[in-house]
């Protein structure tokens, strides 16, 4: 099955609401000028953006998603934000479990879990990442950490919940370290994180599900990753930063 690449910008706490529309604007200029892009777009500004990013993305195919949410529906939760809060400023997709929300916000397998599940309740597309940190590559424990983190973060969803789910595979040692995964070792990890969702549920739902590639990935290195047949896009953080950059990666074909 044909899987649409997925090319996704994750400006984590970078840019203030006029750096930020002004990068979406250099989006949309872009990619109008291009015409059709071989990928799928989406960027995910810091909360206070989402609004004025979305409205300047307006007529152009670049979606957009948060960079974490919160599980309850409501309430006293100071600095939290809904799923609902999310989709009425024209978020599509949410991130969840990056691994600086796993590192500095102390979010587990089971936070995660309840994150994903309030995000496909309300109707947003949840991007999981896993991802191994170096000391546990080096000890040869990479599958088992990001088998752990998948089957924690679908635990007791079913299939048809997430048929637009996306995973980001994310190896800690390669963001924003300049050091990225090789192609193989990238697409080893995919395919196994395919092999693991058709265990989890069935070959269908592994042969749609689009697993993203995270961790230093820009213009020079994203050809070599697309080829890889794992390979659905990526999750990018530095790169996406500049609109010359992000657009070539969109248009990785060139
Ligand atoms: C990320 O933020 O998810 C990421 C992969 O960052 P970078 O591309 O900068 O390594």
């Amino acid at each position: 099955m044909l899987r649409r690449p997925l090319i996704a910008g994750n400006w984590k706490m970078y840019k203030n609401r006029d750096e930020a529309v002004a990068l979406a604007g250099a989006l949309k200029e872009g990619m109008t000028a291009k015409g059709e892009a071989p990928a799928d777009a989406l960027v995910c500004p810091p909360y206070p953006c989402l609004q004025s990013v979305g409205d300047a993305l307006q007529g152009s195919p670049v979606e957009l998603g948060a960079q974490n949410l919160y599980y309850q529906p409501e309430g006293a939760f100071t600095g939290e934000v809904t799923a609902e809060m999310l989709l009425s400023v024209g978020c599509s997709h949410v991130i969840i479990g990056h691994s600086e929300r796993r590192q500095y916000f102390a979010e587990d397998d089971e936070t995660v879990n309840k994150k994903v599940k309030r995000a496909l309740q309300a109707g947003l597309v949840p991007v999981i990442c896993v991802g191994e940190v170096l000391d546990e590559r080096d000890k040869g424990i990479t599958e088992q950490v990001v088998e752990r983190q998948l089957s924690g973060g679908v635990q007791g969803l079913a299939a048809a919940e997430l048929a637009k789910l996306v995973v980001a595979y994310e190896p800690v040692w390669a963001i924003g370290t300049g050091r990225t995964a090789t192609p193989e070792q990238a697409q080893e990890v995919h395919a196994f994180l395919r092999v693991k969702l058709a265990g989890l549920y069935d070959q269908e739902l592994a042969d749609k599900t689009r697993i993203l590639y995270g961790g230093s990935v820009k213009p020079e290195n994203v050809a070599g990753l697309m080829e890889c047949p794992d390979v659905d896009g990526g999750l990018v953080g530095g790169a996406s930063l500049k609109a010359d950059d992000f657009l070539k990666l969109i248009y990785y074909k060139g």
